[in-house]
């Protein structure tokens, strides 16, 4: 691992469903009631709490996000972005929409939008054909609705029970032939074209914001990007990579399952800042 000069900031790239924030289905508490920790609230949806982090992960937060570049970089629509509510909410750079958009202060990029509508070329086959393949004769009964984001990628809302693995290698193997990629997530299954990244989003926010080191979290085959182009990752032990087995050189699992798997993820950023104070003061 190449340490940068210190003056360069460290940039901190971290997925939020099920890596720093929790629906209550997600929490996976093991302890008994009586012993569960203190929490936040960091979504409200229709008027109601739906998702959380541990207010010992959200002090943490508060800390990093005055020390590094802190970037959510999630699969979220902006609309679906725009509800959670973190420490630094709306200041610097966030990626959203899996990398389709990239907001600044809170505004989409223009430069960026333009740069993803240029790269989604002959390569991949447009939304509408993914679209009928979900609902069209091919369509599984598992799936239950499929909606759009922002008319750049498919999700549909699944009955995992219902969902059989050859479907899901199926849909997997038709995506990859018209440049498009899967993920599961929950009950949420995405189609999203294949050079729509989070990792490029990232990328170009470490080349325009300057940063050094750079340090990632994340739970899902579409964080497996951002895990490798990191100098050092950590992911949770629980979701999409976990169940694959997904390793790499400078990734670490956590030891923790669910939302206090999102506080240790915000340890281990702590941890890795004050190794870098200490790194740069000798
Ligand atoms: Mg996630």
């Amino acid at each position: 691992m190449s340490h940068p000069a210190s003056t360069a900031p460290i940039m901190l790239a971290s997925d939020l469903d099920r890596t720093l924030i929790y629906s209550a289905n997600s929490m996976d508490l093991k302890t008994s009631d009586t012993l569960a920790p203190r929490m936040v609230v960091a979504e409200v949806y229709n008027a109601a709490p739906l998702s959380f982090m541990t207010r010992a992960a959200e002090e943490l937060l508060e800390d990093l996000v005055k020390r590094t570049v802190f970037v959510p970089v999630t699969t979220r629509t902006v609309a679906q972005f725009s509800r959670v509510r973190l420490p630094g909410f709306g200041q610097g750079y966030a990626v959203t929409t899996n990398g389709a958009v990239l907001l600044h202060n809170g505004a989409p990029d223009a430069d960026w939008s333009r740069h993803i509508q240029r790269s989604l070329g002959a390569d991949c086959a447009p939304l509408e054909h993914v679209l009928d393949h979900l609902t069209g004769s091919d369509a599984d009964p598992a799936i239950l609705r499929v909606r759009t984001a922002e008319d750049f990628f498919a999700y549909a809302i699944v009955d995992r029970d219902a969902l059989s693995d050859a479907y899901l290698e199926g849909l997997a193997a038709w995506c990859a032939a018209r440049g498009w990629t899967t993920s599961l997530q929950g009950r949420k299954l995405y189609c999203v074209p294949a050079p729509i990244t989070k990792e490029a989003a990232v990328n170009e926010v470490r080349r325009r914001s300057g940063a050094g080191l750079l340090v990632a979290a994340g739970d899902s085959r579409l964080d497996a990007g951002i895990l490798g182009v990191a100098d050092l990752a950590i992911r949770p032990a629980h979701g999409e990579l976990h169940s694959d087995g997904f390793s790499r050189d400078n990734l670490t699992v956590t030891a923790e399952t669910g939302i206090m798997a999102g506080e240790e993820i915000m340890r281990f950023f702590s941890g890795i800042l004050a190794n870098a104070a200490t790194f740069s003061a000798g």
